[in-house]
């Protein structure tokens, strides 16, 4: 056979996709902030086809239909603040008896639960030695399952800071340990670069202390302004964002003068630094649920007393900076530190949202068009319309009557495949 026959012989254009149609009694929409009723998603291979009346949808005979019921549908969630590779088990052990490698062997573990939970997308603000580059690679190419991805791989820090390793002995080193310490504003430019080289979607920087490290201060600044502004600089040529953990109200204001696209925690933030963050148009993390996870459970996971203390000093604190942030009307994504507390668990915190001044529709905002500006993925994530990935997710129950059934996550569908059905019967990706 000729070249010529042989390619002749092969169908002219690959057939089109299925498609696949979600019937939706009740259709949340964050971006107009309302429900509609009886609506038909079609969906087309990855993405939204379109989005219509019931009742002025003809379906064809042979249609491929997934009957919700009466369950409410709404965007797949986003979590802006994960870190999805790992999770504390115990303090010195994690430390002194794990590698990388058993961080990369469970992380994919991690990314099911999130996903099976209800989070389609998730920005990862930090993990060492670029374990999040290679899980989301998997994830990407279909090997695991887990939510979208925006990896930052290591944390800038300065030496000494919340991403070092403190209260060590001097000689106590980690062989080979890729992270993100870098002093000055060559080296933290250098590591920006380092990071994107790698796989970096986003830069992720430690603007002030923290609570899990054993530096003395929570929210003291540490890095310099002039390294702040080094960071979202080089980041920018490199079109990519920065997330800046900040918990005191020095360093938080110094990170939103810097021009971060977000400020993590935002703990001890002060009037000022809310006007900045109005300003500026810079996004609010506030993690509120984690603090009753920490309380609860990590001196039982050994960490040590004074971690513990530190906590104590911001969780109430930041709660009710989180209600002030509201009212004043500063733009707000979800994002929730898992990792910090058992991954699967993101959705927990809506219910301290509600309680600390947002509305239900607010809550699920802040974690879909919101988050999905907030990453820079406005027109992909975060709302259900044409042209978007097929990311929906089904709830028993109205979550503008009760947030808390964002718990539990009865279907998810991400990128027109069905990783959890516990409504409509229908069957589910498998991985062998
Ligand atoms: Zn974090």
């Amino acid at each position: 056979m000729s070249a010529a026959a042989a390619f002749a012989a092969e169908p002219a254009t690959p057939a089109a996709p299925r498609l696949v149609y979600v019937k939706a009694a009740r259709l949340l929409d964050p971006k107009s902030g309302t429900v509609l009723p009886d609506q038909v998603i079609t969906i087309e291979g990855d993405h939204v086809k379109a989005v219509s009346a019931l009742a002025a949808t003809t379906l064809p005979a042979d249609a491929h239909v997934i009957d919700l019921g009466n369950a409410t549908v709404l965007p797949g969630l986003i979590d802006c603040h994960t870190h999805v590779t790992s999770q504390p088990e115990n303090f010195y052990e994690d430390l002194f008896r794990k590698s990388p490698i058993d961080e990369a062997t469970t992380s994919h573990l991690y990314a099911r639960r999130t996903l099976l939970a209800g989070f389609t997308t998730i920005r990862n603000v930090g993990a060492g030695n670029y374990v999040d580059f290679a899980l989301r690679r998997a994830i990407e190419k279909g090997e695991v399952a887990g939510p979208r991805m925006q990896a930052s791989g290591p944390a800038l820090s300065a030496t000494g800071g919340h991403g070092d390793l403190n209260g060590m002995s001097p000689y106590v080193r980690f062989e080979g340990d890729i992270n993100g310490v870098a002093d000055g504003v060559d080296a933290v430019r250098k590591k920006v670069r380092e990071n994107i080289k790698y796989g970096a979607d986003v830069i992720k920087m430690l603007a002030t202390a923290g609570v899990l490290s054993e530096e003395e201060s929570v929210g003291a600044p540490q890095y310099q302004l002039d390294e702040m502004k080094a960071i979202v600089e080089e980041a920018a040529l490199w079109g990519r964002k920065v997330a800046a953990h900040a918990h005191g109200a020095e360093g938080i204001k110094m990170a939103i003068k810097a021009g971060v696209a977000s400020v993590e925690h935002s703990s001890f933030i002060d009037d000022e630094g809310i006007k900045l963050a109005l300003e500026h148009g810079t996004y609010l993390v506030f993690d509120i649920y984690n603090d009753d996870y920490i309380l609860a459970e990590y001196s039982r996971l050994g960490y040590p007393d004074k971690i513990i203390e530190k906590e104590r000093k911001v969780g109430r604190t930041q709660r009710e900076n989180f209600a002030r942030a509201v009212k004043a009307g500063c733009k707000m994504a979800y994002g929730t530190d898992s990792g910090v507390y058992p991954h699967g668990w993101n959705g927990k915190q809506f219910f301290h949202m509600v309680k600390w001044g947002m509305t239900p529709m607010q809550a699920i905002q802040a974690a879909t068009v919101n988050a999905a500006d907030l990453l820079g993925w406005q027109t992909k994530v975060g709302q259900i319309a044409p042209g978007f990935y097929a990311d929906l997710i089904a709830v028993k129950g109205d979550p503008l009557a009760d947030v808390t059934v964002l718990e539990k996550v009865d279907f998810v569908m991400k990128g027109g495949e069905v990783y959890r059905d516990r409504l409509a019967g229908q069957p589910v990706k498998q991985f062998e």
